[in-house]
């Protein structure tokens, strides 16, 4: 591993040691990965439960995010939400306990790279971006794909926003990580193409349900239609992936209960993010709003926590019934 003392990193070079901020269900194997690889990471979370959970699995931790960041030639974070990023760039909050730390562009050694893989809104990946250069640093938006279990078996893809410099620097920790990984484009790609692609998830996903329940209705098998349509113009992902009825597709959550998977409430949030990415650039987009009205609700009534193909089971509880049989 070669280390970069003044915290320069140099394109295609490993890099290190790494900061980890936000050691949660994805952040936490993905913190393992590294350390398996024989990067040196430090990581960091607000609760002492994950830190605990991160030492069980050899992770060294810091006390506060900025002794974490202070060694660190890369600051990766994995944190839930823009807010939480941006408030630990500035410093503005940090947490009980935390009040009056530096914020982590602040406490890292010039030239460090800050590596984002959260998921958040386009806007405030670029804002975090420009902050971060703007302070002296290096900036890479990575958000992923592929869920814990992804990050657990190192298979994540990760869609990537950074200079052509940046994004051969990070390349290989993040290929430790993930499986795939893909140059989007600058600062704020990776979010873009995050969300593009899960809004198209989300649309598709409901799509197929409302054709699932209204093949029920005419009487059609789950099968004849899976059969059809998987081999028709109607083939997506959430149809032969993911396929929101038991049967056809064994591995699908439909088959264990909609345990997801991908859940309800991850669904919810990366629509509300394409949401706002549509108001931003004013597209006049018709489903992706209706999609994140959908999702919301089905959040709200017992989805959060179900895969978000089980909103098959709102469609159909949804609907009246046939005329004739009230
Ligand atoms: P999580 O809530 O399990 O983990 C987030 C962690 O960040 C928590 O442990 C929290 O304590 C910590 N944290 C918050 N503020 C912090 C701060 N200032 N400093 C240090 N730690 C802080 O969430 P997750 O499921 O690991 O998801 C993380 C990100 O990955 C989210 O943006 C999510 O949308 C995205 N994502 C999640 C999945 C998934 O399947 N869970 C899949 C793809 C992308």
């Amino acid at each position: 591993m070669s280390e970069t003392p003044t915290g320069g990193v140099q394109p295609g070079a490993p890099i290190g040691p790494i900061a980890f901020l936000g050691l949660g269900h994805m952040g936490g194997p993905m913190a393992v990965n590294l350390v398996k690889a024989g990067y040196t990471v430090t990581g960091y979370d607000l609760v002492p439960a994950a830190l605990e959970a991160a030492r069980a699995h050899g992770i060294a931790t810091a006390d506060t995010a900025a002794d974490a960041v202070a060694g660190a030639a890369v600051v990766l974070t994995m944190l839930p939400s823009g807010k939480h990023l941006l408030d630990a760039y500035r410093g503005t909050s940090g947490g009980p306990g935390q009040q009056g730390q530096p914020g982590l562009l602040a406490a890292a050694r010039p030239g460090t790279m800050f590596l984002d893989c959260s998921t958040i809104n386009v806007d405030e990946a670029r804002e975090a971006s420009a902050l971060a250069v703007e302070a002296g640093h290096r900036a890479v938006d990575a958000p992923v794909s592929g869920g814990v279990v992804g990050a657990e078996a190192g298979t994540l893809t990760f869609m990537v926003g950074a200079d052509p410099d940046d994004f051969e620097a990070v390349r290989p920790m993040l290929e430790v990580m993930g499986k795939r990984v893909v140059h989007c484009g600058a600062h704020g790609a990776g979010q873009a193409a995050k969300i593009c692609n899960n809004m198209i998830l989300g649309i598709s996903m409901i799509a197929v349900s409302e054709a699932f329940v209204l093949g029920e209705k005419l009487g059609l098998t789950h099968q004849a239609l899976f059969d059809v349509a998987s081999a028709a113009s109607g083939q997506c992902w959430a149809l032969t992936t993911n396929c929101p009825v038991p049967g056809p597709v064994p591995t699908s959550p439909a088959n264990r209960d909609y345990q997801p998977g991908f859940a309800g409430a991850l669904m919810a949030k990366d629509l509300k993010l394409a949401l706002n990415a549509l108001e931003s650039t004013g597209v006049a987009a018709q489903l992706g709003p209706m999609a994140s009205e959908i999702y919301d609700t089905f959040a709200a009534e017992g989805g959060a926590g179900r895969d978000f193909s089980g909103i098959i089971t709102d469609i159909r509880d949804k609907s009246e019934q046939p005329r004739g049989q009230a």
